[in-house]
């Protein structure tokens, strides 16, 4: 069974489409990154996961629970961040959890052990009886993910956790997903970053304007999207009639120049690109200094998907 499930989710606020027909399979214990740009839909997916709001049509599951249907019992198997946590800024965060745990109805006798546990983990047991109003952003952020794994849940979804914190605390919030991971949760991380998501997610779920573009392991949609880009260093500026014909040579997507470098976009073998190097040199008779070949990172993926999701 998976941990998230959602089919042809979609939602409307007035006539702006927010989701269009979302299919997402979360399997347990993966930690999956939600990444896309603002007002992609990535909060309001999560709203509907964690029952805060109706799609318009389309089913949500998390542990096979309905979201809409059974809130309750899809809201056990949770625990959630959405955008920045606020609290009650006089109370403390033991007072708080305190509060949160009798609300999710948690046995009081549970209660205790499962808060100083979930200090423990996000590193605020020391700080468990100051004021809250004291807390940092970075502090506040991490009593939010101690309030989402207080009912010990399965499942986690974080949204923008390191939103508007320094490099320390976007370290520290990483370390702590890190070691729920390990935990075996499953994590489903909505960001903006895709650094954050390359650091802990083992996958990214890629979407835009409400559409899900793409999704797998990290390491397979490199693959997938493999381009290599060619940088070739020149003797001398090449006259623009050589640059039609390198266009025209096997597996050559694209050729931009500079003064005295090329860079071509190529999505041959290495053999055939032997054969391209000596294409250049032999046949077209190019000066060749240095031929280099790059692979396209995941980040330039990410902005071509977008680009041509446009
Ligand atoms: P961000 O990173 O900026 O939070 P996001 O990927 O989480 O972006 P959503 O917040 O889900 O995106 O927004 C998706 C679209 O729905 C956007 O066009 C947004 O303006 C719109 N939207 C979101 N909430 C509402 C609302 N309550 N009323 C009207 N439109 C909304």
């Amino acid at each position: 069974m998976e941990a998230i499930v959602t089919r042809g989710l979609t939602k409307y606020y007035g006539n702006i489409l927010a989701l269009n027909e979302l299919d997402l399979k979360i399997e347990k214990g993966r930690c999956v990154g939600f990444l896309g740009p603002n007002g992609a839909g990535k909060t309001t997916t999560i709203k509907i996961l964690c029952s805060l709001i109706q799609p318009t049509k389309g089913e949500a599951y998390v542990n096979g629970h309905d979201a809409v249907k059974e809130p309750a019992k899809a809201l056990r198997n949770v625990g959630a961040m959405v955008e920045t946590p606020e609290f009650y800024s006089y109370l403390t965060p033991s007072e708080m959890l305190s509060y949160l745990g009798r609300l999710r109805s948690i046995a009081v006798t549970d209660l205790r052990t499962r808060i100083n546990k979930v200090l423990e983990i996000v590193k605020l047991s020391e700080w468990a009886s100051t004021r809250i109003s004291k807390f940092s952003r970075g502090m506040k952020q991490r009593l939010g993910i101690a309030q989402a794994l207080l009912h010990d849940p399965p499942v986690m979804i974080l949204d923008e956790p390191s939103l508007g914190l320094d490099p320390r605390g976007m370290y520290e919030i990483r370390e702590i997903i890190k070691e729920a991971v390990k935990e075996g949760k499953t994590i489903f991380l909505a960001s903006h970053m895709l650094r954050e998501i390359q650091e802990v997610a083992d996958s990214v779920a890629l979407i835009n304007k409400g559409k899900l573009l793409a999704y797998d392991r990290i390491e397979k949609l490199e693959n997938f999207f493999r381009a290599t880009k060619i940088h070739v260093q020149l003797l001398q500026p090449i006259p623009q009639g050589k640059l039609a014909k390198i266009e025209k040579l096997d597996h050559v997507k694209a050729v931009t120049a500079e003064e005295k470098s090329l860079t071509v976009s190529f999505d041959g073998t290495e053999t055939e690109q032997a054969e391209l190097l000596s294409s250049l040199v032999k046949d077209l008779e190019v000066p060749v200094v240095s031929f280099k070949p790059s692979l396209e990172a995941l980040e330039e993926i990410y902005l071509k998907l977008i680009k041509e999701g446009n």
